[in-house]
């Protein structure tokens, strides 16, 4: 065993059983930031006790926390560790699918070695593990900088987060995100990507009995469009094309003036991204007469697995590995902050969160022994972070 090797078997040894000795903290953590309503896309208002509240429990960690204040409710920053020019971005999400009421109406409760409530799994069991971890391993010893960015619509498609999501990002060595893994754990190494477009077409309108040679049938015009749409499709590498809204005209005796539908696009690579959006663009209207606009709605690009990603999975595995803990990785159909991030080239990994179920259902929860062993796998990780620090680890 080399020095290295050495020093880090005993750091992962340290670090399993400092873990271990905080399972009833850790869970306490995770009730505390469950009691915390924190509605995506709620605004402002609602949001502003929910920032408050997790700025002051997390504050126990770091007392570097500041508000930075978004139309959808505020991003939290926590800076610590040493000074340098980058650092490792940790970035997880505050919001939640419930409603405001639901923390009380179920409040977080332990049966056997789960923890259930609204919001454990997606993403305050990660949360506690993530701050349980900088503690455990301590400030002084991070080699270097961690930036922790908590956000208040990830729910929602973070529009409010995504310019300081991809600034901290476009600085970061590596980003650790702390969505659920996969099932049994595994961590996310790629996810598809997820577009949604408006297409709206005009028309003119003309009686549809009287005269209808003067009207422009914008649902006719529509209709084509998304026939041609279908074409754009590839199944074979993953480019799904679903039309899941549409509407048009006013009264069947009517040409139609106007017709809109919403695309939902889904995507395995940045290639695939990029020939869709070219498709979207270059579509026109085939009626005289008639204009057709494409707005973006939403999107979050494919999050490939990068080589940087690859060296990064290996890395996180001898990590795992020297604390004891099997670890996979895999592809997610789902999308979170890390596509955002993904593109700049930076190694991202993400589903550190720990094991679990039900996320966006009523029986979510997770696995206390998954938060106890995710607790020392991100300690481990502020240790060793991947990226510059690869070859650290012999
Ligand atoms: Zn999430």
């Amino acid at each position: 065993m080399t020095a290295r090797a050495g020093q880090l078997a005993a750091l992962a040894a340290e670090l399993s059983k400092g873990a271990a000795q905080l399972e009833s903290q850790l869970i306490e953590l995770v009730c505390e930031l469950t009691a915390i309503d924190a509605p995506s896309g709620s605004g402002a208002e609602t949001m502003g006790p929910a920032s408050a509240a997790f700025a002051r429990i997390l504050g126990r960690f770091s007392r570097s926390a500041e508000l930075l204040p978004t139309p959808r409710g505020d991003l939290i920053e926590f800076k610590v560790g040493p000074a340098g020019d980058t650092h490792v971005l940790v970035l997880g999400h505050y919001d939640t699918v419930w409603p405001a009421g639901t923390a009380a109406e179920r409040p977080a409760k332990v049966v056997g070695d789960s923890l259930y409530g609204p919001g454990t799994y997606d993403m305050r069991g990660g949360i506690a593990a993530a701050f349980s971890a900088l503690s455990l391993l301590g400030e002084a010893r991070l080699p270097i900088p961690v930036r922790f960015l908590l956000t208040p619509d990830e729910e929602t498609g973070s529009a409010c987060s995504r310019e300081r999501i991809v600034e901290l990002g476009r600085a970061a060595q590596c980003a650790l995100v702390l969505e659920p893994p996969l099932p049994a754990g595994g961590i996310k190494t790629s996810r598809s990507g997820w577009t949604v477009y408006e297409l709206t077409v005009s028309g003119v309108s003309a009686h549809a009995g009287l005269e209808p040679e003067r009207g422009v049938s914008a649902i006719d015009e529509l209709c084509d469009t998304i026939v041609e749409l279908r074409g754009v499709a590839d199944a074979d590498v993953g480019t799904t094309i679903n039309v899941g809204v549409i509407s048009g005209g006013t009264l069947p005796n009517l040409v139609a003036a106007q017709a809109t539908a919403q695309v939902d696009v889904r995507t395995r690579s940045t290639a695939e991204d990029a020939r869709v959006l070219d498709a979207l663009a270059s579509l026109r209207p085939r009626r005289k007469g008639a204009g057709l606009k494409v707005k973006q709605l939403h999107s979050r690009p494919a999050m490939e697995r990068s080589p940087a990603t690859a060296l990064a999975y290996q890395h996180i595995q001898r990590l795992a590995r020297a604390l004891g803990q099997p670890l996979g990785e895999g592809h997610a159909g789902g999308t979170s902050d890390a596509n955002l991030i993904a593109p700049l080239g930076l190694p991202v990994i993400d589903g550190l969160g720990p094991d679990g179920a039900g996320a966006h259902a009523r029986d979510e929860r997770i696995l206390i022994s998954s938060l106890v062993e995710r607790t020392a796998l991100l300690a481990l990780l502020l240790a060793y972070p991947p990226g510059r620090a690869h070859s650290a680890v012999a």
